[in-house]
């Protein structure tokens, strides 16, 4: 596939022409950040019959829970919830108390990855809410790549998108966000493994403090 001649699309057009491509074949992953947000608003508006899902770790703030419930209520419509393989009393039984704290690689990959795999093998591809800015490890992204570790397509619209474009567009079209943005948690992972960021900090350096890991596994 050559990547580049998708790489002066807008975010509507990639989302036009994938759900042209790949119909009921395409899935969007939200956490429901910011990034999400807009991708969810623009497929809501021109594409709502898309797959929606949430990967749900059992261990995201109330207020991720709750941003989901007010935006299930805004469009209308539930999201799918995929769920690990084991219940977090199954996870502590087996691999000890607060496995996050000892191997966030071997929790992530339990919680995250397992499931995310399982579930994109029904579809042949998949659209996430990756910026470039984010992170040193997301700044060679492309709007369209082969995903070797899922084996599917994975198109990211908002990859050239800056933070303030992502910002304005949730004020244009009064979007409602987790509350966690405005306490300084720009980017919302599992509560346990994410803090707030100090002021000239990465925006993903709350998450995993202490580690030496930046990402879930999902986007490597
Ligand atoms: S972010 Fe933390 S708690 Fe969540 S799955 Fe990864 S290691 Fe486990």
């Amino acid at each position: 596939m050559d990547h580049d001649v998708y790489e002066h699309y807008t975010a509507l057009e990639l989302i036009h022409w994938a759900w042209e491509k790949y119909g009921s074949g395409l899935t969007f992953a939200s956490s429901f950040g910011k990034e999400d947000l807009v991708i969810l608003d623009l497929l809501m508006r021109h594409h709502p019959q898309v797959d929606i899902f949430f990967l749900d770790t059992d261990l995201h703030f109330q207020e991720t829970y709750g941003t989901i419930s007010r935006l299930e209520t805004h469009y209308g419509r539930t999201f799918t919830r995929v769920k690990p393989f084991l219940s977090l009393k199954e996870q502590t039984l087996r691999h000890g108390e607060a496995l996050w704290s000892r191997d966030p690689d071997f929790c992530c990959n339990l919680r995250k990855v397992e499931p995310l795999k399982k579930y994109l093998s029904s579809f042949s591809a998949w659209i996430t809410g990756i910026r470039r800015e984010q992170s040193p490890t997301r700044a060679h992204m492309k709007k369209v790549e082969w995903d070797r570790k899922f084996q599917l397509v994975k198109m990211n619209p908002l990859v050239d998108w800056t933070e303030k474009e992502v910002w304005s567009y949730i004020m244009e079209r009064n979007l409602p966000y987790n509350p966690l943005h405005d306490r300084n948690y720009p980017s919302i992972g599992c509560a346990v493994c994410t803090r707030p960021v100090k002021q000239g900090e990465g925006m993903r350096s709350g998450r995993w403090s202490g580690f030496n890991k930046v990402e879930c596994g999902l986007h490597q």
